[in-house]
């Protein structure tokens, strides 16, 4: 008899929180329920046009059919610093600064393994993005969680980690505008966590997937922009929110060149590169006209108010986020977080993201997804009034 015993490293990582709530889905679907996820935060618009013209163009030659470099073409790194010049001002080289990702988690999941050993200690946010620790358990390395309260709009107070974490953390994750909260950091955020970072010897991650989806006005900095931001860190970036382009798979991290080259040393190993035509597409994106990006939001944007107002309509007292395509909310008297996601997807066939899968500290709360159509946000609100009965707050 064959006995096929996992690794530690994979015996020890969670459950990914995504197929939990599509086997919810699935049950439901299977009961004829028409069910409307607000689950899953993934761009429902197509790709801009222009950008999916360039990827066929390109991927008719030959030449692209072959082995890119595992870090990028220098065309692609380049039109990400030129990105960065025009956007936030911030000078990088693309030869030594930029690395280019297969999707940002690529990335976010490797860079645990460029920078911790077992046993290791790094600073992940709670709630945050599952892959912060996901990838640093596959390091076997231990994620401190670092709580993110509401009262603290829900940004890191340093203060609050005991000295022998901070002393003992080599790697840090922080992530604004961030998920699943919304929420968005000043500048003077990030020139704490350089303080912070440089007192205690730790390398930061800055996620900045949603840079470009605000509202209001809203222009999200990047962690680079902070004074000596990259000597302590790197951030990390992504055409897939911007453009609709989360299945084609390619980002990017920029900032110290050591950790980008350790990270792009790392990738020869274990990948070789994303096809050029993506990255000829993604160029386009970064490069070409802005307008499709600019709909979106204005889409989002819609959305959003659809959300806040029918919130409001049930009760909740709530602002609208300033970013991002979530709005993260508070679960009503009497409920935790799944009892009140399975509670709505009972009722009315809705599937809210329990916030206590994004860490212990997402307890309490639930996440709304602005990624589809506002008519169908709508209908879920409207079954919500209905069928939900009086809530408590
Ligand atoms: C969507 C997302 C990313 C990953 O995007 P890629 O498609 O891998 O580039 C990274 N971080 C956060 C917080 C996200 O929500």
């Amino acid at each position: 008899m064959l006995n096929f015993e996992q690794a530690d490293r994979v015996k020890n990582l969670p459950p990914y929180l995504f197929a939990r709530i599509e086997k919810l889905i699935a049950e439901k679907r299977e009961e004829g329920i028409d069910v409307i996820s607000l689950g899953i935060g993934d761009p429902d618009m197509p790709t801009p046009e222009h950008i999916v013209e360039e990827l066929k163009e390109q991927a008719e030659k030959t030449e692209n059919h072959q082995y890119p470099s595992s870090v990028g073409m220098l065309s692609y790194r380049q039109a990400v610093a030129d990105f960065y010049k025009k956007r936030f001002g911030v000078e990088l080289d693309p030869k030594s600064e930029v690395v280019t990702l297969i999707g940002s988690k690529e990335g976010i999941g490797h860079i645990s393994w460029c920078y911790l050993n077992p046993g290791d200690v790094v600073l992940v946010p709670d709630p945050g993005y599952p892959v912060y620790s996901g990838g640093a358990i596959l390091a076997g390395a231990k994620p401190y969680a670092v709580t993110l309260k509401e009262e603290n709009g829900f940004k890191p107070n340093y203060a609050d980690i005991p000295t022998d974490v901070a002393k003992k953390a080599k790697m840090m994750f922080i992530n604004y505008p961030n998920n699943p909260t919304g929420a968005v950091a000043d500048m003077k955020l990030f020139e704490e966590t350089v303080a912070f970072a440089k007192e205690n010897n730790i390398l930061v991650c800055h996620d900045n997937a949603y840079s470009e989806i605000a509202f209001d006005g809203y222009r999200p900095p990047s962690f680079l922009e902070a004074k000596g931001a990259k000597e302590v860190g790197i951030e990390f970036g992504s055409v897939s929110k911007p453009y609709n382009m989360t299945g084609w798979r390619i980002g990017w991290a920029a900032g110290h060149p050591e950790v980008v080259d350790a990270l792009g040393r790392l990738k020869s190993n274990v990948d070789s590169g994303q096809f050029q035509a993506i990255q000829y597409a993604a160029i386009k994106g970064l490069t070409g006209p802005q307008d499709a990006l600019k709909k979106n939001v204005d889409t989002y944007d819609e959305r959003r108010q659809v959300v806040v107002d029918g919130l409001k309509s049930l009760g909740w007292n709530i602002e609208s986020p300033k970013a991002t395509f979530y709005v993260w909310v508070q679960v009503p008297k009497g409920f935790t977080s799944a009892s009140f996601a399975e509670y709505v997807i009972d009722k009315t066939g809705v599937v809210i993201t329990p916030g206590s899968g994004y860490g212990e500290s997402g307890e309490g709360y639930f996440r709304i997804s602005l990624t589809i159509p506002k008519e169908r946000l709508q209908e879920a609100f409207d079954r919500m009034k209905n069928s939900l009965g009086k809530l408590e707050f």
